[in-house]
């Protein structure tokens, strides 16, 4: 998928003069956010995407952040805009992403894009989400007319994913259930299902006797597990417990790699879709 940019990044660059450009704003030190903006920052420079990150301590408040959006809102080297989750406790998220221009917000996190989504209308899907039913359709498992269910109903990733997979949509139109902790008996959804999509946060939230063969598994988890044989004594693992659970899957993505990978593609092509619609109307 990324291969695909570099010509619609040339399109922009001919058009605007300038490429398309991502903003991130990191604020604080957590080092997993570290490592992700890092991670977007150098999948920008592969495909020739500008951008540039904005750092604000950990003691950063609201006002502050809020001012450097606005500044970001009208600063025409960037067409995306991203802020980093977690926040300090002292910010509320939700004004944060309420201050993105809608235009700019490449996460889909603005009340607005997240309606648009909802009404099945074109907006910036939110990545890691969109990344998920990219991941099916192009790999031949195309959601269409299965039952798809996924475990987990949060904001940024189980409520858009079945916004997106419910649409009368070429890619989607699938029937869904959503499970989460107030399920009960939660393997007698799953081993209904021809795909499975778990984002649950937990580590072997789905085992071998939750589905059945041939089922497709889409982990979006991470979770870091304590393991001695490693140098750092941890390692990342997904939602699924993989090894079993790939013995009865036609096919299911690995952690690390899968999801991971494809949310940051998605950003980047969300960032380059808003160059368009900026060049588009300039
Ligand atoms: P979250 O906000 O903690 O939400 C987890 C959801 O799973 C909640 O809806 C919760 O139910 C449900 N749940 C938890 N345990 C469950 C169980 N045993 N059975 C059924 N449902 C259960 O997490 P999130 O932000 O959606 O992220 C989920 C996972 O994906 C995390 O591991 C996160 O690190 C990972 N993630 C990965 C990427 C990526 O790019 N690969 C991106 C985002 C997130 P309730 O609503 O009832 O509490």
């Amino acid at each position: 998928m990324r291969a695909e940019l570099p010509a619609r990044i040339a399109a922009v660059k001919a058009k605007l003069g300038r490429p398309p450009g991502l903003a991130a704003v990191l604020v604080g030190t957590n080092p997993a956010s570290e490592v992700y903006v890092r991670n977007k920052g150098k999948a920008c420079d592969e495909v020739g995407l500008f951008h540039e990150t904005i750092t604000m301590p950990e003691s950063a408040q609201e006002r502050p952040l809020l001012d450097k959006v606005r500044e970001l809102n009208g600063d025409p080297r960037f067409h995306g805009i991203l802020v980093q989750s977690p926040l300090p406790p002292q910010i509320d998220p939700r004004r944060v992403f309420e201050a993105i221009s809608p235009a700019k917000d490449v996460d889909c996190f603005h009340p607005f894009n997240v309606g648009k989504l909802a009404l099945g209308e074109e907006t910036f899907a939110p990545c890691t989400p969109k990344g998920v039913v990219e991941m099916l359709v192009r790999s031949g498992h195309s959601p269409e007319g299965k039952h798809v269910v996924v475990v987990g109903r949060s904001n940024i990733v189980g409520k858009p994913l079945l916004n997106l997979l419910v649409q009368k949509q070429k890619g989607a139109n699938a029937t869904v259930t959503c499970c989460h902790t107030g399920t009960k008996d939660l393997g007698r959804f799953t081993r209904e299902a021809d795909i499975v999509i778990v984002a649950a946060g937990r580590e072997k939230a789905l085992t071998a006797d939750m589905v059945r063969d041939g089922v497709v598994v889409i982990d979006v988890g991470i979770n870091r597990i304590l393991d001695p044989s490693r140098p750092g004594g941890t390692r990342l693992v997904g939602d699924v417990d993989f090894e079993p659970v790939s013995k009865k899957a036609a096919a299911i993505s690995p952690v690390p790699g899968g999801v991971g990978p494809m949310t940051i593609t998605m950003l980047l092509f969300n960032t380059v879709r808003a160059a368009e619609l900026a060049a588009a109307s300039a």
